[in-house]
C-alpha cells in the first residue's frame, strides 16, 4: 500500500480499497508460469552480468529489470535454476517480504554439484560425503526447492554429445532421499538419455532440459509423476547467434537437428501424459527474462501442440510445478489472474498483448 507523500507506484502490495478495472473485449487467463529461469544473469552478455554479482548497486538494476521484464509479459512466477552466489534467493526475499516489486519468485539458492564438473557459476563443487551437511545448509537459507547438476551441457558443435555425469546413480538417490526427508522437490539439471533416466530412477521431481531422452524414460516420466521442463529456446537461440561470446562455434545443423528432436520428443510427452512445464532457462546467452517465454511457446507450437495444450503447460502444470494453489478465483482469496487483447486459444500469440497483471 502506498504511504501518503509517496510518488513512487508500489506494486505489488496489499490493499482493502475496491479498485475497478474495465476489461471489456480483454481476455482473463490463470498467469503464465516460467518453470527455470536464471535471475542473476541477464541473457545478454554473461561476463559482465557476473561482474554485477560483486557491485550491488548494479546487479539491483539488472534483476529488478528481469523481474519487470517477466511481469510485462505476464508471467506472474519464475522458478530460480539457482546461482553460485545466492543472488536470486536474495531478492525473492524482497520480492516476497513486498520490497521489490515482482512475480512469485521461487528459488533454489545454490544448486548441488561434482567439484570439477561443469556448473561452476551455479554453486562451488560438493562432494558426495558433503551433500548431506549442503542440504541442511539450504535448508537454512530457506530455498524453496534443490537443484541438483546430473549431467553438463548439450554440444553446440556435435550433435548429441553431452557433458559427463556428475553424481552416481548411488549418491543421486541419497540425495533426493535427503531433500525429500527435508520438504524439499528436487529439479534436475540432466540431458542424454543416460543422465535422465538415472534422475528419473532417483525419484526427482522435475526433468530440466532433457536433450536426447528417449521414449522409454518418457514413459517412466509418464508413469512415476516426473514432469519435464524442455527449454528448447537456450538452444534455438543460438542459430541467431545473439549471444556473441564464444558461441559462434555453434553449427547451425548441429542446433538445428537438436532443436528438431527436443520438438519431436516434446510432441511425443504430451501423447504419453508427462506434465509439460514451459521454462525458458532466462538469463542462458540469447535467451531475456520475459521475451524468452514467447519464443518458447512458438517453438511449443511448432511441435504441433494446439494454443489449448501450451496454455495448459504454461499455466496450470506451471503452477503444479511451482507448487502454486492458483486454481481458484473467490471473494477475500488472493487472485493471481491477467488480462489480454485477443483470444489465445485461437493464436497463441496474443499473449504479446497482456494488458493487466494482477499479482497475488
Ligand atoms: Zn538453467
Amino acid at each position: 500500500m502506498a504511504k501518503e507523500g509517496d510518488t513512487q507506484f508500489t506494486f505489488p502490495g496489499p490493499t482493502r480499497e475496491t479498485v475497478v478495472l474495465d476489461w471489456t473485449g480483454l481476455t482473463a487467463l490463470a498467469p503464465p508460469v516460467d518453470c527455470h529461469v536464471h535471475l542473476a544473469l541477464d541473457g545478454v552478455d554473461f561476463a559482465a552480468a557476473r561482474r554485477r554479482w560483486d557491485t550491488p548497486g548494479e546487479i539491483t538494476s539488472q534483476v529488478q529489470n528481469a523481474l519487470q521484464d517477466t511481469l510485462r509479459h505476464g508471467i506472474l512466477a519464475v522458478r530460480d535454476g539457482g546461482d553460485r552466489a545466492g543472488i536470486a534467493l536474495r531478492f525473492r526475499n524482497l520480492v516476497t517480504g513486498g520490497a521489490m516489486a515482482g512475480p512469485v519468485v521461487r528459488a533454489a539458492g545454490f544448486a548441488l554439484r561434482k567439484p570439477g564438473k561443469y556448473g561452476s557459476f551455479l554453486g562451488r563443487g560438493i562432494t558426495a560425503g558433503e551433500l548431506d551437511s549442503a542440504l541442511d545448509n539450504l535448508v537454512r537459507h530457506g530455498v524453496n526447492q534443490v537443484k541438483v547438476i546430473v549431467s553438463g551441457v548439450v554440444s553446440f558443435t556435435d550433435y548429441g554429445r553431452v557433458g559427463a555425469l556428475q553424481y552416481t546413480a548411488g549418491e543421486l538417490a541419497t540425495l533426493v532421499k535427503g531433500a525429500h526427508n527435508r520438504g524439499l522437490p528436487v529439479m534436475a539439471h540432466a540431458s542424454s538419455d543416460a543422465a535422465v533416466a538415472m534422475a528419473v530412477r532417483a525419484g526427482v521431481d522435475t526433468v530440466e532440459h532433457g536433450y536426447f531422452l528417449t521414449r522409454n524414460t518418457l514413459e517412466l516420466m509418464a508413469e512415476k509423476g516426473i514432469a519435464w521442463v524442455p527449454t528448447v529456446i537456450p538452444v534455438a537461440a543460438q542459430l541467431h547467434n545473439r549471444a556473441g561470446n564464444g558461441t559462434d562455434l555453434a553449427q547451425p545443423y548441429v542446433i538445428e537437428k537438436t532443436v528438431d528432436r527436443q520438438l519431436a520428443m516434446i510432441n511425443e510427452a504430451v501423447a504419453l501424459g508427462v506434465t509439460l512445464g514451459v521454462g525458458t532457462d532466462a538469463g542462458a546467452a540469447g535467451v531475456r527474462h520475459g521475451y524468452g517465454y514467447l519464443e518458447e511457446m512458438a517453438l511449443y507450437r511448432q511441435a504441433g501442440l494446439s494454443p489449448a495444450q501450451i496454455l495448459q503447460c504454461a499455466t496450470v502444470n506451471g503452477a503444479r510445478i511451482l507448487g502454486l494453489d492458483w486454481g481458484r478465483i473467490e471473494p477475500g482469496r488472493p487472485a493471481a489472474l491477467i488480462a489480454l487483447k485477443g483470444d489465445p486459444l485461437q493464436e497463441i500469440d496474443a499473449l504479446r498483448n497482456v494488458q493487466y497483471v494482477i499479482v497475488p
